[in-house]
């Protein structure tokens, strides 16, 4: 096993800390290069990329965990390279190959060995993957050129406080359209969710919930979670749409709710007017895992979750605990969930 380096990982938060090594391919006259890991952590592009112009790019995050024994665990990799796969037919753009992908993820996580958090220490190593446009072009076209990277840095809990409840407002702005790219993890959605967040951020929350853009009356999401609720009889529900982006986090808390907490687990809609029925609610994706919702404030109106947002619900704790027993290895999760890093 590698010497760690020399970093106070308890006290990390979502941030970016430079790391050895990250891997780079290019993807020029039809195929993609065997890829390399490199040191440079800057990018020399064409000016006229797509990506810097017309947004042709795209990104994906996971994570790999320490276990107890000192192994390297990737959570689900595989529905990753999936999903960027998507998202890259989405916009126009080469797609990088799944099981290369996951090679490119274990090659960059081993060389970065020293910088994956230890067992217990509540930190992770957060991979970014991302794909985008490149090449000489100025036109409104698919780029001739494409490169794929991946970064990774070391990262605590995203929300500040870990798992502690946090309190939400509904966004003043649409985050992507019922046609559009919501479904596909593109910057663009991003890029249009930034001032909807400040302004709920200026206004004392933690984060804006978005409603569905077409009737406005709907959940959809959190700016970069999905959002599940549970009924005091039991049931996990989740928005159902097409243009909320398929949380990798939230199909595997889908799973546990309903194998191993005999949950009853439903996709619908989800009205913001009926959020009184739900006795938690939380927010969920790679970077928080879960962030338990205290409170969602629609109009001045307070829809208040477990213990009026002072205290995390048991339900939100043991799907929290399970998702992250299975991450860092202490259980055994469905076949294939993770992948040793080896
Ligand atoms: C990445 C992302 C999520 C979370 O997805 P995970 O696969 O669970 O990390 C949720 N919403 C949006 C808009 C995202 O981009």
């Amino acid at each position: 096993m590698v010497e760690k380096a020399d970093i106070k990982w308890s006290e990390l938060r979502f941030g970016y800390l430079k790391c050895e090594y990250r891997f780079i391919s290019n993807f020029k006259n039809g195929k993609w290069d065997d890829g390399v890991l490199t040191t440079d952590d800057y990018l020399r592009i064409h000016e006229g990329s797509t990506a810097l112009h017309y947004g042709q790019q795209c990104f994906e995050g996971l994570k790999a965990y320490t276990t107890k024994d000192g192994r390297i665990l990737l959570f689900r990799p595989d529905r990753n390279a999936a999903r960027m796969k998507s998202s890259c037919e989405q916009l126009l753009m080469a797609v990088y190959p799944e099981e290369k992908f996951i090679e490119a993820c274990v090659k960059v996580v081993k060389a970065n060995e020293k910088f994956v958090p230890p067992y217990g220490s509540g930190a992770s190593l957060y991979l970014r993957p991302y794909l985008i446009g490149v090449g000489e072009n100025v036109g409104v076209r698919p780029a001739p050129e494409y490169l794929f990277g991946i970064f990774v840095t070391p990262v605590g809990p995203y929300f500040k406080g870990g798992l502690a409840p946090c309190h939400f407002t509904i966004a003043n702005y649409d985050r992507a359209a019922p046609r559009g790219t919501g479904g596909v993890k593109v910057g663009g959605n991003y890029a249009a969710s930034l001032k909807a967040h400040k302004e709920a951020v200026d206004a004392g929350f933690s984060d804006c919930i978005y409603l569905d853009p077409a009737t406005q009356t709907n959940i959809e999401e959190v700016g970069a979670a999905n959002f599940f609720a549970i009924t005091a009889d039991n049931t996990f529900v989740t928005p159902k749409s097409p243009s909320i982006l398929p949380s990798i986090t939230k199909y595997s808390l889908m799973h546990i709710a309903e194998h191993y907490l005999g949950m009853k687990v439903v996709e619908r809609e989800i009205p913001v007017t009926s959020l009184g029925e739900f006795v938690e609610a939380g927010a969920c994706g790679t970077a928080a895992v879960i962030s338990p919702i205290g409170s969602i404030t629609n109009k001045g109106h307070r829809y208040s979750f477990y213990g009026e947002g002072k205290e995390v619900g048991p339900k939100t704790k043991e799907l929290y605990r399970i998702l992250t027993s299975i991450q860092n290895g202490d259980m055994e999760g469905p076949a294939g969930w993770v992948i040793e890093a080896k």
